[in-house]
Formats: C-alpha cells, structure tokens, sequence
C-alpha cells in the first residue's frame, strides 16, 4: 500500500534507532476529530510542538507516516495507571484512524477501517507482530481511544478477525478461480461425463445416489465419481 510520510516536529517524538525485535505492539486509536484527514494530521505534527504524536494517521483515502517506525511517538503514554503489562509508547507503534461524528457519537468511514486493516496486516508482517499484541489505547490506559471500537466491542472483534482473514487480500474473482482449480463438479446427471454415466445411472436407479431433485442437484465433485467407478468396476454395487 502507497503511505505517504511528512516528518513530525523534532518535538513530537523520540530519536530512536529501534530495531525490527524493539517493536512488538501495535496500539490502535482514533483522532476524536470530525471529518479530519490522514495528511490534516501529518501537517498539523510537522507545524506544531506538542510532545504527542503517532506513527501513521488513516483516512477512507490515504495514509499518512508521521513518525519512523524506528523512532518513538507519544501516543500510549501515561502518568496514571497502565493497564497493560507491556505494551508502552517504547515497544509500540501508534496507528490513528481518522473519525467522524454523527448523532454526538464517534464512528469509523467503512473506507477508513478497510485501509487500518490493511496497514496493520503490512506491519505485523514487517515486524513478526502477533494479532494478539494488537490492542486499543484502551486496552493500555483505558482511555476512551479508539471510542468506536472501545463502545462497540463486536466491531473491535470484527477488526481482530480482518487481521487473520487470509482471503481477505483475494477479489472475489481470485476466490471464484481457486474454487474452480479445486474440484470439477457435476450438477446433474446429465453432466457426467461418459466414463461415469452408466455408473452414475445405476446409483440413481437403485436410490442410492439422490439429489436434491432426483438425478437433478447431485453437485457431484468429479473426485467422489471416480471412486464411484472404481467400485463399480469392481462389483461393489452389484448388476
Ligand atoms: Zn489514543
């Protein structure tokens, strides 16, 4: 994925030089903006001195890098309670998601996630980064942060699981290709090919083969049929 990068302010962050086993968590938050963007907020860090930051910022659009991933950002910490045993600003990189407000209450652009997921799934790879060390600001300080997916567990969940989902990266056209690399299946009975008909026919005609509709509906993968004839072939069903 394209990210863009605009360095924040020599006062936002801390000079680091982490190495790639430095970086075990990734914390996620949200800007409690309406309508902001990726790059309003890598502009406003670049121009303003505000000992706070994150590594990268999310719209429906782009992605904006702020801070190195080898350099440290203030986005996690705390002078109250750590709630997490772990994960701080020091062994973490900080991803914000961009949000929006309708009805007085936060929520995510569906564009917005998708790209968060897509960005967090490029940097747990880069890093060996477990789904499990994935975690809200929430989960480390209990901060209201990221509060779409802090008031709404099931979609906190559903971003976990995208983290995993191997097919996510297929269009549904790859999928439909796969699906047919994998097995050739005969709907009905008409479809079977002449090495299997007479085989076929005969399971039918004892009803030991049913579709949904008589010989129609078999949806008979090709693999299963030619055991089916090797049977056959050697008498297991009989005349
Ligand atoms: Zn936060």
């Amino acid at each position: 994925m394209e990210i863009h990068f605009r360095q924040a302010n020599a006062g936002n962050y801390l000079s680091a030089a982490r190495g790639k086993k430095d970086i075990l968590y990734l914390v996620i938050h949200f800007t409690a903006n309406d309508g902001d963007t990726a790059q309003n907020n890598a502009d406003y860090f670049a121009r303003t001195s505000t000992s706070t930051s994150a590594h990268y910022f999310v719209d429906e659009n782009e992605v904006w890098q702020s801070v190195h991933d080898a350099d440290i950002a203030w986005h996690c910490g705390t002078r109250g309670t750590y709630f997490h045993p772990y994960c701080r600003n020091a062994n973490s990189i900080g991803v914000e998601l961009c949000s929006r407000m309708k009805d007085g209450k936060y929520y995510f652009r569906q564009g917005t996630v998708d790209n968060a997921v897509q960005l967090a799934r490029t940097l747990m790879q880069k890093y060996g980064i477990a789904p499990d060390h994935v975690v809200r600001h929430y989960d480390v300080t209990h901060k209201n942060c990221p509060a779409p997916f802090v008031e709404n567990a099931a979609a906190w969940q559903d971003f976990k699981r995208r983290l995993i989902e191997e097919v996510d990266d297929m269009t549904a056209d790859e999928v439909k290709k796969l699906i047919a690399q994998s097995k050739t299946v005969y709907g009905t009975a008409d479809a079977v090919p002449a090495w299997g008909r007479a085989t076929v026919d005969k399971l039918v005609q004892k009803g030991w083969l049913k579709g949904e509709g008589g010989s129609d509906g078999l949806n008979l993968p090709e693999e299963v049929l030619r055991v089916l004839v090797i049977n056959d072939r050697a008498g297991i069903y009989g005349e």
